[in-house]
């Protein structure tokens, strides 16, 4: 399988669809969010660092980012595809993950972008507050999480374009949660037929 990059703002379903993905595919699965999460919770001095940045909805630097990632990318099985869940989020993480697949002899595979207008995504995150109790789902860090997202994250998209590998898939065109899977799963069939 080619690897996958899932892509969108906070609260498209990134770790949804990459959850199922992964099922279906038998592929590898890194989230960057989660790997940072479980840093926090055992205390490590990578989740003291992290927990600064992530509570007040900013971006982990780039390049404690992109060895955290490298680190999980090698200790993954080869050769079942990996999907990639929260990274890159800058153009410097994208460059370094192009270059660190390079290296291993590797591609980037397939972008996979989820679009989702922000009054849904807020909706979403306000819900899982309720039911996840994640520190960085409240309204005023949702809004700092946004920002950034439109700053550093969003014009990432386009790079993919260039790269020739992004796949777009709309909401409000699939309008629900099986519905977009199945388009997803359609297009990730296509790529590695
Ligand atoms: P969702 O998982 O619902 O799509 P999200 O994208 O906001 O929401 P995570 O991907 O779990 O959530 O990331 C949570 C936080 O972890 C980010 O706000 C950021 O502080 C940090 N983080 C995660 N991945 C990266 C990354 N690649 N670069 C920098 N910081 C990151
Ligand atoms: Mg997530």
């Amino acid at each position: 399988m080619k690897n996958i990059i899932i892509f969108g703002a906070p609260g498209s379903g990134k770790g949804t669809y990459s959850d199922e993905i992964a099922k279906r595919y038998g592929m590898g699965h890194i989230s960057t969010g989660d790997v940072l999460r479980s840093e926090i919770k055992n205390g490590t001095e990578l989740g003291k660092i992290a927990q600064g940045y992530i509570d007040n909805g900013q971006l982990i630097p780039d390049q404690l980012m992109i060895d955290i990632l490298a680190s999980q990318y090698d200790s993954l099985p080869q050769g079942k595809g990996v999907i990639f869940d929260g990274f890159p989020r800058t153009t410097a993480q994208a460059e370094a993950l192009k270059k660190m697949l390079a290296e291993r002899g590797h591609d980037l595979g397939m972008m996979i972008e989820l679009i989702v207008s922000e009054d849904v995504l807020m909706e979403r995150l306000l819900r899982r507050a309720q039911i996840e109790g994640r520190a960085d789902d409240n309204e005023e860090t949702i809004r700092k999480r946004f920002a950034v997202y439109h700053s550093q994250t969003e014009p990432l998209s386009k790079w993919f374009a260039a790269e020739g590998i992004r796949h777009t898939f709309d909401w409000s065109i699939c309008k629900t949660k099986e519905g977009m899977l199945e388009a997803i799963f359609q297009e990730i069939e296509k790529e590695n037929r």
